[in-house]
């Protein structure tokens, strides 16, 4: 790959999500936004004119003016439309999931490593400050809850809540815990569409780690919370409010702790120190966009490449099918 020192970017899909993709990329300097495109040429036509670009009449029109694209159509499109972006040899940003299913991510995986352009997958809340917040602890995970709740909307119910929301969450624990999947165990029920709608899954790893999560987008209020267990060590993370909490057993009084508790052990005396490590406040997609960018620079690489996308994928449309085995 030839490295491209002010990539020329276009987005393909500017609905609710791909606004943002083009308002952000206005703003980054490393780039240069050269348009949008859209089926609904009313759409392209205002998101255009909002942030002062072009509307291509074409996604060949697009591709032929720019270097990259995000690509922020449905995602049963996603396939289609990366596969013409990636043959036309321009680096693709496509929102997660990736693909609706793992034959269609090979085959992309496959094509740009043959066309030598980068894949990057939106699995955003990678860049979330919260997590962010845990960059200096070395986590080694024995246990994983994760709850992530929605009010139900019909936006983002072309997909089943676990290629929809779980798959965040998938994303993350396969980027925590780094041993294979031994085994899972699912089970969900459709509520407000023909698909699934509320899903609890359970991945036991190799290494003995268990991951436990539950989404749902049949919500009264959203909720995205993980909390992970490890020797010594508890953490939360409340990915919405932005709070990382961190409880530590120390061996020896630690004066720096904000709060302690002792545990009763009068030959072992040991404390529960408390600590809340510093989130420091960021766009999550200004991040990602703008790592996407310095990946085609050469500077650096994607924080979720499209292997990356690929497993979560896999592992989702895994607990997605023994949902649907459990329910029929
Ligand atoms: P949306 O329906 O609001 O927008 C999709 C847009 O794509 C529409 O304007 C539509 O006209 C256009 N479109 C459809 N087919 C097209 C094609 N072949 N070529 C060009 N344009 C086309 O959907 P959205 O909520 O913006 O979601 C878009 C994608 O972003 C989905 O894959 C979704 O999963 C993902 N998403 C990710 C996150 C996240 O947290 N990272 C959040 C929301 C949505």
């Amino acid at each position: 790959m030839n490295p491209i020192l002010k990539p020329r970017i276009g987005v393909v899909g500017v609905g609710h999500l791909g606004q943002h993709h083009v308002k952000h990329y206005q703003k980054l300097s490393s780039a240069a936004l050269v348009g949008v495109f859209d089926t609904d040429m009313n759409r392209a036509n205002e998101i255009a004119s909002a942030y002062n670009t072009t509307a291509f009449p074409s996604v060949n029109e697009l591709l032929n003016s720019c270097d990259a694209v995000s690509i922020v159509t449905p995602t049963v499109q996603h396939a289609s439309v990366a596969e013409k972006c990636i043959r036309a040899r321009k680096h693709v940003f496509i929102e997660k999931p990736i693909t609706t299913t793992v034959d269609e991510a090979d085959a992309l995986i496959h094509q740009a490593g043959k066309n030598g352009v980068i894949i990057q997958v939106g699995h955003i809340e990678r860049l979330n400050p919260a997590l962010r917040a845990l960059g200096d602890y070395a986590l080694n995970p024995k246990y994983i809850e994760v709850q992530r709740l929605a009010p139900y909307t019909a936006r983002g119910t072309d997909v089943p809540v676990v290629l929809d929301l779980m798959i965040h969450d998938i994303d993350i624990i396969l980027a925590l815990v780094s041993s294979p999947v031994k085994s899972i165990h699912a089970s969900g029920v459709s509520l407000m569409t023909d698909s699934v709608d509320i899903a609890n899954a359970r991945i036991r790893f190799e290494n003995g780690t268990v991951a436990s999560m539950t989404s749902s987008r049949v919500a009264k209020d959203k909720v995205r919370k993980t909390k992970i267990f490890q020797k010594d060590m508890y953490v939360t993370i409340d990915f919405l409010l932005g709070l990382t909490e961190v409880y530590r057993v120390m061996s020896d009084k630690n004066p720096k702790a904000i709060l302690t508790a002792p545990l009763s052990e009068e030959n072992n005396p040991r404390e529960i120190a408390y600590k809340k490590p510093p989130v420091i406040s960021a766009d999550a997609m200004q991040l990602e966009l703008a790592n996407f960018i310095a990946s085609i620079q050469g500077e650096e690489t994607p924080i979720v490449d499209g292997i990356a996308g690929r497993e979560a994928l896999d592992i989702a449309i895994q607990i997605h099918d023994m949902i649907l085995e459990d329910i029929h």
